[in-house]
């Protein structure tokens, strides 16, 4: 275990490492697979509402081409430096491995507070970092998605932009509003995902999902769906938060209602249901799923050794450091790694892609069954492979992910 936290990117070399060891394989395909393909970092100078010029640090990194167009959302926050969007991109490239559908791993960011602009002064700025990457994104380059403080609006904005110049091309993002080509069931699909894979985990680990009890923090994109999926499939969702506010009942919340009072208020404050607790509170509570569906790093060396859930499942990207994922695995607690258990929304995000160059577009009912076929039979390969070669299910998942970028690397022989 390591005396200190490690950053993302540190954490996500040392897992990419391990499989290495675990899949033997050589010094030189390592250095081909660790290594991004391509980064740019560019200048984003917006002229603000008061006249005022403001200019932004962005990136879009690609990681790895090797199996398809680069994919990966685009997160607009201040802590989306290129060593954050690096390691962001780097389990894209896993990710979209493990699940089996033709795409490489990219991450964009924008070095910004989105709360602090208004409307217009986003759009320019979603505008003027698109054109600044348009000559590395495309169809059938690299196609942004949403990710934290990115929406379908900023979306819709990036595929305006990008047509100017290029025609259009609604495959060239996706995350869309479905009048202009998005997916049905893409805003749910990461949360659903989610819902899947804890589903399938619990079965093994001898759980019923029915009546199991779930704590779920963050109540965003992928924290509200999923809290809304696991009360469909008959889980008790006991609590949930957002940033600041966390609720908690023994007997279940009701998240139809919740979701409501949030849709209309933006925030879970002066919700009438519950028990008020404190984020921290919740992740120590004594439930048998808990999904952290909200930032990175919340569960640390500090708090791993209080966490009382017997199953963790990483709805948002490395909510578990290296250090407490250490401490978890010695204590018997599943985790169900990021790559796997949030892969729901870049599925949906290649069915949209795939329906936007058909011109086609499929209904409801085949999207999530699709997204079923895809994330069960992702989570079977790990699963499988944790079984034979005894090991956890986060390195499992990373081997199979890893094996499969290696060998696709060596087929194609440019080295
Ligand atoms: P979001 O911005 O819609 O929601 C984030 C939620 O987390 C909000 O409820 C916010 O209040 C809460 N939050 C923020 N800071 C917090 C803190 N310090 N403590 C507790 N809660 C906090 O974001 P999202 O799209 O739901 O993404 C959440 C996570 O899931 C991110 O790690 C993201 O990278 C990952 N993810 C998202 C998608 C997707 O399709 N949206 C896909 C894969 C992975």
């Amino acid at each position: 275990m390591p005396e200190t936290e490690l950053t993302m990117l540190e954490t996500s070399h040392a897992y990419f490492n391990e499989s290495c060891d675990l899949l033997e394989l050589d010094e030189g395909l390592r250095q081909v697979l660790l290594n991004p393909w391509r980064e740019l970092s560019v200048s984003v100078p917006i002229r603000m509402d008061d006249g005022s010029i403001r200019v932004f640090n962005g990136f879009r990194i690609q990681h790895n081409g090797v199996r398809g167009p680069y994919k990966g959302g685009v997160r607009f926050a201040p802590a989306a430096d290129a060593d954050h969007t690096n390691a962001l991109a780097m389990l894209m490239t896993w990710k979209t491995a493990l699940v089996d559908i033709p795409f490489g791993g990219a991450k964009g960011g924008v070095q910004v507070r989105p709360s602090e602009l208004s409307n217009n002064e986003l759009n320019r700025l979603t505008r003027r970092y698109t054109s600044a990457i348009s000559h590395i994104i495309g169809p059938n380059r690299d196609i942004p998605a949403p990710d934290m403080g990115t929406n379908a609006q900023v979306m819709a904005w990036m595929m305006d932009e990008y047509g100017q110049s290029h025609g259009y091309a609604p495959g060239a993002v996706t995350g869309k509003p479905i009048e202009l080509g998005g997916s049905y069931g893409r805003e749910a699909a990461t949360g659903r995902g989610v819902c899947d894979v804890a589903a399938l985990a619990a079965s093994d680990a001898g759980i019923e999902i029915r009546g199991a009890s779930v704590a779920i923090q963050g109540f965003g994109n992928v924290g509200s769906f999923a809290a809304r999926r696991m009360e469909e499939i008959g889980a008790k969702v006991v609590a949930i938060s957002d940033a600041t506010y966390a609720l908690y009942d023994k007997n279940g919340l009701d998240i139809d209602q919740i979701f409501d009072h949030v849709v209309k208020t933006r925030s879970l404050e002066d919700c009438p249901w519950g028990e008020s607790i404190t984020n921290d509170q919740l992740l120590e509570l004594d439930v048998d799923i808990l999904i952290p569906a909200a930032i990175e790093g919340v569960i640390t060396m500090q708090n791993a050794r209080d966490i009382r859930a017997k199953m963790i499942v990483e709805a948002a990207n490395s909510p578990v450091t290296y250090g407490a994922n250490t401490i978890l695995e010695d204590r018997g607690i599943t985790v169900i790694p990021d790559i796997l258990a949030n892969a729901g929304g870049v599925i949906v995000s290649y069915f949209e892609w795939a329906q936007n160059i058909q011109r086609f577009r499929w209904t409801l009912e085949r999207v999530n069954d699709e997204l079923y076929t895809i994330i069960s039979g992702a989570y079977q390969r790990a699963a499988d492979m944790a079984k034979e070669r005894q090991i956890t299910q986060r390195s499992a998942a990373y081997a199979v992910a890893v094996g499969t970028v290696a060998r696709a690397t060596e087929l194609r022989g440019f080295i």
